[in-house]
């Protein structure tokens, strides 16, 4: 793990247009966090129902905005039209850097990845958001390993202040630096982080939701457990985490990490992420996972 600092984003150009691929959860926040903060964003999917999605989030934040008074109607139009939703690469050959924010799957991220880097100007940088794929692996598909990092937000990303910028074997310092530039002018708190199972956020996250999940096998109480979390001064509880994190997503990544570090990750049978992912209880989501919601 490499400690971040200032000197990151020493020299880099900022971004003045960016780009999201993925107008899901964590596109959608991606395309509205940067509009919010003055940088036009195209917002690409390959499904218009998604686009509208993701439009629809950002309107929703937006009023947010407007009835707390911190932005006027104006800024709220205004904030809106700096995104460009499209079906199509549109006018990427413009953007600075991409965010690419599509399924968690190697294959589709390395096909869209390559693709996306024949439409892009010298210099553009290309950073994904995943959560636990190897940059390094993601890169074997670029012509240009070298513009390429992780850029790692978390959920909701309007919300959550850490990014975690991932330098692959080949990401430049040029490319760590305009990350971690355009996470500043997001508003955030990005850390530089070396590619492995899990980054840094999941290497300490995961063990502790092992941890809950032993504790659930002794005989606690999920809802118990949460009051004392919250009591030690955590925001929320493991088992709120996972509900909000999605248990779907948290079961991959469990699984990522178990198979990255065996030695710290013991499972011994089924977890308690295991049991409700079995259960098709996913979370806030689809209004179940360990609480029930309305
Ligand atoms: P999501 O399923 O909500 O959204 C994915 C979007 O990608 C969908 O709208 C889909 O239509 C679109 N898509 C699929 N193929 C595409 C393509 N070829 N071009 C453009 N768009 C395409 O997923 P999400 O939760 O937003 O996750 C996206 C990425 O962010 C994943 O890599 C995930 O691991 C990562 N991530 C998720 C979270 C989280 O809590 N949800 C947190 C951090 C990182």
């Amino acid at each position: 793990v490499k400690k971040t600092g200032r000197k990151h984003a020493a020299g880099a150009a900022p971004v003045q247009q960016a780009a999201v691929l993925g107008a899901g959860i964590m596109g959608g926040g991606v395309a509205y966090q940067s509009a919010s903060r003055g940088v036009p964003i195209l917002m690409k999917d390959i499904n218009e129902k998604a686009l509208q999605l993701g439009l629809d989030e950002a309107t929703k934040l937006l009023g947010g905005q407007l009835k707390r008074g911190r932005l006027d109607a104006a800024g709220v139009a205004k904030t809106l039209t700096m995104i460009r939703p499209t079906l199509s690469f549109g006018d990427i050959a413009n953007v600075d850097l991409v965010v690419e924010a599509v399924v968690e799957n190697v294959k589709v991220k390395q096909a869209v990845l390559a693709e996306t880097e024949q439409h892009l100007k010298d210099g553009a940088i290309l950073a994904s958001n995943t959560s636990t794929i190897s940059i390094t692996e993601l890169a074997t598909a670029l012509k240009k390993p070298e513009n390429f990092c992780g850029m790692h937000f978390f959920n909701p990303v309007h919300k959550m202040p850490l990014v975690e910028v991932i330098r692959g074997e080949k990401t430049s310092d040029a490319a760590v630096a305009r990350t971690v530039a355009y996470a500043q002018t997001l508003g955030k708190t990005p850390i530089v982080v070396n590619d492995c199972p899990g980054f840094l956020v999941n290497r300490v996250l995961f063990p502790y939701f092992g941890g809950f999940s032993l504790l659930l096998r002794d005989g606690g109480d999920f809802r118990r457990i949460d009051k004392v979390m919250e009591g030690f001064g955590w925001p929320m509880g493991p088992a709120y985490l996972l509900d909000v994190v999605g248990i779907d997503t948290a079961h991959h990544a469990d699984a990522v990490m178990a198979a990255g570090f065996p030695d710290r990750m013991t499972h011994e049978g089924e977890n308690a992420i295991d049991r409700l992912y079995s259960l098709e209880r996913f979370g806030q989501k689809n209004a179940r996972g360990f609480y029930a919601y309305a």
